[in-house]
């Protein structure tokens, strides 16, 4: 086999990864079909405005509601779907879902909205977000995308372009994650970001070690003097919910507070919680 390698390579024949080839294929044409029939849906996880305990927002998660399989979260399949590129036609999808949905809500709820690195990679990627604004006449100050640290590695002039682009229509930017990723810091320099969301490894350990409060809490100094506001992913116990407010963190999510629902109840929801206003993009 070693002497083949690099050439036709020979392989000893292995029916256990024929068959998770054979699977990926199945579950890949499963997500075209899913799409065309409108198997995915949309839930919507409120964001606390910590100082007022009320709603700035919500964070909008896909779910694949499959007809064998039931409910599948995220995890089951985003990943597959971003090895093929079929990301990119699930995004535009959620890209307008969840504008459309957001605009009816009462203002100024906020909409969060996660983006894949790959959808960084389009050119199109802010026309294709200003087309989603206007035809669902969500003021874009409302909506907000989320971006992973690693497409800050991205060297490519497309993905800062693109940044840039946003920011300009009046959309927020948030990195979502943040202190889990490659973080070199050095690409807070580069762009000027609206929100820093500070993974839930880091809440989950806060109270329990000395070391999480110290990072939670440099996070924060460093946001508030660059101008951005800190989001802490995955309260759940009022605990965390009170070391986070002594420390000075704007807002957080977390099933503390509310799991993530379905459009309809988070409607109902905002309906007996007007919601508190975001602050506008930097400039
Ligand atoms: P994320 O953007 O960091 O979303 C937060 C995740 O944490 C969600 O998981 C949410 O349900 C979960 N979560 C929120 N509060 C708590 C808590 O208090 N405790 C715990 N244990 N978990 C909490 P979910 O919905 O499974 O989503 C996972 C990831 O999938 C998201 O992480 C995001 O990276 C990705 N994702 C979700 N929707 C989309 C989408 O529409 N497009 C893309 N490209 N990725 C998405
Ligand atoms: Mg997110
Ligand atoms: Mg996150
Ligand atoms: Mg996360």
């Amino acid at each position: 086999r070693a002497k083949e390698e690099g050439r036709g390579t020979v392989r000893f024949y292995d029916p256990e990864m024929d068959e998770r080839v054979r699977e990926r294929r199945a579950l890949q044409s499963a997500l075209h079909r899913a799409l065309a029939q409108g198997e995915f849906r949309l839930d919507y996880q409120p964001v606390i405005d910590l100082a007022t305990r009320r709603i700035a927002g919500a964070e909008a998660l896909i779910r694949w509601q499959h007809p064998e399989r039931g409910l599948l979260p995220p995890s089951a399949f985003i990943p597959l779907a971003e090895d093929s590129g079929f990301i990119r036609e699930i995004g535009e999808w959620v890209l307008h879902e969840a504008c459309t949905t957001a605009a009816a809500w009462p203002e100024p709820a906020a909409i969060a909205v996660n983006l894949s690195p790959l959808q960084f990679r389009d050119p199109k990627l802010a026309t294709r977000v200003s087309d989603a604004l206007a035809s669902s006449r969500l003021a874009p100050g409302r909506l907000e995308v989320e971006i992973v640290e690693s497409v800050m590695l991205d060297t490519d002039p497309v993905v800062e372009q693109t940044l840039r682009g946003l920011r300009a229509q009046g959309v927020r930017i948030a990195l979502d994650d943040f202190g889990t990723g490659y973080s070199s810091l050095s690409y807070l320099r580069r762009f000027p970001f609206d929100k820093l969301k500070i993974d839930r490894s880091f809440i989950r350990d806060l109270g329990q070690t000395q070391d999480a409060s110290a990072i939670i809490l440099a996070i924060i100094g460093l946001a508030q003097r660059m101008n951005m506001v800190v989001t802490a992913e995955g309260v759940e116990t009022t605990e965390q919910a009170t070391l986070l407010s002594s420390f000075g963190c704007a807002q957080a999510q977390g099933y503390l507070f509310h799991r993530p629902m379905s459009s309809e109840a988070f409607s109902r929801l905002l309906a007996q919680n007007p919601p508190h206003p975001a602050r506008p993009p930097a400039a």
